[in-house]
């Protein structure tokens, strides 16, 4: 069966009536109740498991961060504040969701190349800490504190000189548009202090979607010595030592699970580290498709069914416009399938090849490229799951002016 290696990664729901569950509903009646298709679903029984598992498998001393640009849903975010130590925002827009949201401020960091000015002062003003990408940020700051009268919360974000081997997206390593080089962190330091800044910490991010263990744990490692070095050359103590995250789902048959247990007993050296090296130091660790990606679906229904040639299109009423990570347009550089199927009352039945794509004019559109999927009509569900994280948010919505989707927390 070709795609029982994908649906075995998707045993994150329950069925009933051969219908897959979703904040124990099934998916007939969750649309039912929506009132509409296209629409998101996120599972909060499944956010929660996540957090859980986390906090089994890490140190009890490391915090995790709930890096909320995968996804933004307000309802959401405030479900994860409630959940984790923190929150991480990268724009203005992002961190009023988050203060909204009841996020601790003295918890929120606000990273991300290009803050506008006003941006800084927000985050001065709202005294959240914020991941300092470039020197011209500095200055901004300090004149921002200054007039407020508050302290300008800073870290460090190091663009170091290594990468993040296996990760889906590299975000540090050679020249990239994020943080500072690790060469310019003396001098970067030396005007914390001679502006009055408030030093926290470092961050190193090195990047996204990683499912090797191993890899993480030398990102984390070298992370961690990087800072060591790195913080000989500050004035106060390092408070906040964010060692990124860039743990991944899978997505693609033949992906496993990330096994946490390596990673969890490598940051438990680290800590251990930390206690004698860097005494005054909290690690943390920033998710945010590993919290939320496979929570959510994505859910949208069948409006035509053509044969063209012999092959099968199943038409639906959204497609890239809603979910450009599904359609392969987001990052991927071979287009793979997203784990998709069809949801119906009464289970599978027989089967058959099919494409389903989505409703715009262009060849782009496609959610699912003859994939072996149960046999379906016009009116059945089509559900493309792994759809919490970089779904939603990262969709050009306005695209072909088609009807939005809903968003549900359940
Ligand atoms: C995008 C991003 C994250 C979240 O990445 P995920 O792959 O969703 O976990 C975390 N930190 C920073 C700095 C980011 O840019």
């Amino acid at each position: 069966m070709p795609t029982a290696p994908i649906h075995a990664a998707m045993d994150q729901f329950a069925l009933r009536d051969g219908e897959i569950v979703v904040g124990g509903q099934t998916l007939t009646q969750l649309a039912a109740r929506v009132g509409q298709t296209p629409f998101y679903a996120y599972d909060r029984g499944l956010l929660r498991r996540r957090v859980a598992e986390l906090r089994a498998a890490l140190p009890s001393a490391v915090k995790l961060h709930y890096a909320m640009k995968a996804n933004p849903m307000p309802a959401l975010v405030g479900f994860m504040a409630g959940l984790v130590d923190g929150v991480d925002v990268a724009s203005a827009g992002e961190l009023k969701v988050a203060l909204d949201a009841g996020a601790d401020p003295a918890e929120v960091s606000f990273a991300g190349p290009g803050k506008r000015d006003v941006e800084l002062r927000q985050a001065v003003a709202a005294g959240v800490l914020v991941n300092v990408e470039s020197m011209r940020e500095l200055p901004v700051l300090a004149a921002a504190s200054h007039e407020l009268g508050l302290p300008a919360r800073v870290a460090l974000r190091v663009n170091p000189d290594f990468e993040l081997k296996g990760s889906g997206m590299k975000m540090g390593g050679g020249a990239k548009q994020f943080g500072l080089d690790v060469e310019l962190i003396p001098e970067a330091l030396a005007a914390v202090g001679r502006l009055g800044l408030a030093f926290e910490g470092f961050h190193l991010y090195a990047g996204s979607q990683n499912l090797r263990a191993e890899s993480i744990c030398e990102a984390q490692q070298k992370s961690f010595e990087l800072a060591l070095r790195l913080a000989a050359n500050a004035r106060a103590p390092v408070k906040f030592l964010n060692l990124g995250g860039g743990f991944g789902i899978p997505y693609f048959p033949g992906e496993q699970r990330l096994d946490l247990a390596p990673i969890g007993a490598n940051l438990a050296a680290l800590v251990e580290r930390a206690r004698s090296e860097l005494p005054k130091s909290a690690i943390v660790i920033e998710l945010g498709r590993y919290f939320a990606g496979e929570a959510g679906v994505y859910v949208t229904r069948i409006v035509d069914r053509k044969v063209s040639r012999g092959q099968v299109f199943l038409v639906t009423d959204g497609g890239l416009n809603h979910h450009l990570a599904a359609s392969g347009n987001f990052g991927q550089v071979v287009r793979k399938n997203y784990p998709v199927t069809i949801s119906r009352r009464g289970g599978v039945g027989p089967r058959e090849v099919a494409s389903v794509v989505g409703p715009l004019c262009t060849p782009l559109d496609l959610l699912a490229d003859r994939m072996d999927l149960p046999a379906a009509q016009i009116g059945d569900l089509v559900v493309v799951f792994q759809s919490g994280a970089y779904g939603a948010t990262a969709s050009p919505r306005a695209f072909l002016d088609q009807p939005g989707f809903v968003e549900v927390l359940v």
